[in-house]
């Protein structure tokens, strides 16, 4: 049996997709190739494309009225594209920060915009509705809808009231992982390498009228009407990961698709919370219970010290990769869409033993 991987980024990938990408990795499709070498260009890697975003499209239930972008650079060169392609005449641009990467995405766009602070938290929380405060001259609302270091994630889409101002969400963390009313939103994108696939693909799902406000300077390459214009493809794309991430949301479909994702995630993360909750003496945890993410569970041994035995005795059980993200330090479980609930419940089980192999010092 391979060891269950907590790992928050890159992650685990479900094992008949690892299987399939094995199987026909010397020939895919009978053509005597690789995948690696096939051209961007020949039909059948268009064919893939066309099918990631049919996929894309139907799992998330993307209206005709937004356009399904696939670009590289990852979620953090999203940070700058936002801006730079959303900003449009405007120059203020509204930020909701929960946590690391949507403080990180709001000081990138600080390089561009005038910044107005929609809600400032610290990462144990995410704001009420009424908490949040945008002025109406914003190009847009952004924010994280699951912040990933600090294990916060939003329970529903937030509505700040403010009409008019294109809402924006990094779902780079919760991706696929429930269903979302997408007519909801100006833009929202994932970064692939959480619950969609290998790193190397980021998703972008834009409202199509918000296409090509970009000012002359900004470059070819970070144009989201480039990418509409020319099929994702305005020069190399990963094929490699396009055909991962093809392979990923056929997984996902064929599983019961996003309400399933969902049911699951809930599933994974009440079983450890609650076996968390049990020992509250030997495992601390700074999010509030509404806000807690189904996706990233992040917790600290009453006792600090305790870390790195936690992490030793864990691997050694077959549960790798569950330290927490290095500027917060701790422990963290990620439980995206690949990870089994058997995953859920072998940590579980190893959390109720190591609180009774190692219990609180009065
Ligand atoms: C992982 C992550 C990022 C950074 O992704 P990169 O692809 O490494 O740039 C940004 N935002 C969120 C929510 C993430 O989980």
């Amino acid at each position: 049996m391979r060891p269950y991987n907590f790992s928050a980024d890159p992650s685990t990938m479900p094992e008949p997709v690892l299987r399939r990408i094995r199987d026909e990795f010397l020939d895919w499709q009978g053509t005597g190739c690789s995948i690696l070498e096939a051209s961007h260009r020949s039909p059948r890697v268009l064919a893939l494309v066309k099918e990631l975003e049919e996929r894309v499209r139907s799992l998330l239930g993307v209206p005709d009225t937004h356009a399904v972008l696939f670009c590289q650079g990852g979620a953090r060169l999203q940070f700058a594209m936002v801006p730079m392609n959303l900003l449009g005449a405007g120059t203020v641009a509204s930020y909701i920060v929960t946590g690391t990467w949507s403080k990180s995405a709001e000081t990138e766009a600080m390089r561009f915009a005038r910044i107005q602070s929609a809600f400032a938290g610290n990462g144990t929380r995410t704001p009420s509705d009424e908490e949040i405060d945008v002025t109406a001259e914003s190009s847009y609302l952004y924010y994280c809808d699951n912040e990933t270091v600090h294990g916060v994630e939003f329970a529903g889409i937030p509505d700040s009231g403010a009409a008019g101002v294109p809402l924006v969400a990094d779902m780079s963390s919760n991706f696929m992982s429930r269903p979302v009313d997408v007519s909801k939103f100006g833009l929202l994108y994932a970064a692939a390498q959480k619950n969609f696939g290998p790193a190397g693909l980021t998703v972008v799902v834009v409202r199509r009228d918000l296409l090509g406000l970009a000012s002359p300077e900004v470059p070819t390459l970070l144009n989201y009407a480039v990418y509409e214009k020319t099929g994702s493809m305005p020069n190399t794309p990963a094929v490699f990961q396009l055909y991962c991430s093809n392979l990923m949301a056929a997984w996902i479909e064929s599983e019961g698709g996003l309400a399933e994702m969902d049911a699951r995630a809930r599933e994974r993360s009440r079983i450890v919370y609650e076996a968390l909750d049990e020992h509250p003496d030997v495992y601390l945890q700074r999010v509030d219970r509404a806000s807690r993410s189904r996706m990233n569970v992040v917790f600290h041994p009453a006792e600090e010290a305790l870390t790195p035995v936690f992490l030793k005795e864990a691997h050694e059980a077959g549960l790798l990769n569950l330290a927490g993200h290095r500027t917060v330090g701790g422990l963290r479980a990620s439980l995206y869409n690949a990870m089994p609930v058997s995953g859920a419940i072998a940590l579980a089980d190893f959390l109720h033993a190591f609180a009774r192999r190692h219990p609180r010092r009065a």
